[in-house]
């Protein structure tokens, strides 16, 4: 695999900026990063930092400003709203702090989701579905409701949900953020385990903890990198 290849996310000079009546804020203020497949990111730094900002454009729910931000050899900023929700749903997989699972489904219901948007028949993803709840530890609980099972667990069907379409990257936002540290670690572990089997994470979060996990640290401070740490 060349180089080239095997970097999966680009931003180049990317500024993004937000305008408040007549002020200019500038949420990301020219940031250039790229990130190998395989990478484990924790992206840090305090309260307005840019973290959000930059989370929403890795995750195509935003564009830049200026300058460029390329996923998986697709140029983001030329592309149209229905052109970055199939990019969503074939190279992004995402994870919240608050799991966002839906609550009328079951935990197999809500694995099968992105699997439906991608046109997939009923067997299958059931077939599929009923392996990834194996996979993150939930084989018993595939019938259950989000409501009947633990914050860990919920988590781990967003993780199951999030990795349902194979994506090449995961963007977690503060995975850890509503769990125990106990519960936080092993969901940690479960994402560590992933990222050992391949899968490309980027994850915000603000606890030195949590991203110790992670094999690079991009510290933001007003819109910029401050500084990147490497190794774990
Ligand atoms: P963080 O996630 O690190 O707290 P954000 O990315 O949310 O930082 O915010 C970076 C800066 O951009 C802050 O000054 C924030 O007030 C501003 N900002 C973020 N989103 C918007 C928006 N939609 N409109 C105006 N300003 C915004």
């Amino acid at each position: 695999m060349t180089r080239e290849n095997s970097v999966v996310v680009h931003l180049e000079d990317v500024h993004k900026v937000y305008q408040m009546g007549t002020e200019k804020v500038h949420a990301l203020a020219g940031v250039s990063l790229e990130f190998e497949r395989g990478t484990f990111c924790a992206i840090m730094g305090p309260s307005g930092s840019g973290k959000s900002t930059m989370l929403n454009l890795l995750g195509c729910l935003d564009r830049p400003s200026s300058g460029t931000y390329t996923l998986a050899g697709n140029d983001v900023g030329s592309m149209g709203d229905n052109e970055l929700s199939e990019l969503r749903l074939r190279e992004l997989g995402f994870i919240f702090q608050s799991f966002n699972l839906i609550p009328q489904l079951t935990v197999r219901e809500n694995i099968e989701l992105p699997l439906f948007y991608l046109g997939w028949d009923a067997a299958r993803c059931e077939k599929h579905s009923l392996e990834l709840a194996d996979r993150v530890g939930l084989a018993d609980r595939v019938n259950h409701r989000p409501t009947e099972l633990s914050g860990g667990q919920q988590q781990r069907v967003a993780i199951a949900r999030a990795l349902a379409n194979d994506p090449r990257v995961l963007l977690a936002d503060e995975p850890t953020g509503n769990l125990d540290t106990a519960t936080g670690e092993q969901v940690m572990a479960l994402l560590c385990e992933l990222n050992d089997a391949g899968k490309t994470i980027l994850m915000v979060t603000h606890e030195a903890e949590v991203a110790a996990h992670a094999s690079r640290r991009i510290h933001m401070r007003d819109g910029r990198i401050e500084r990147i740490e490497e190794g774990n």
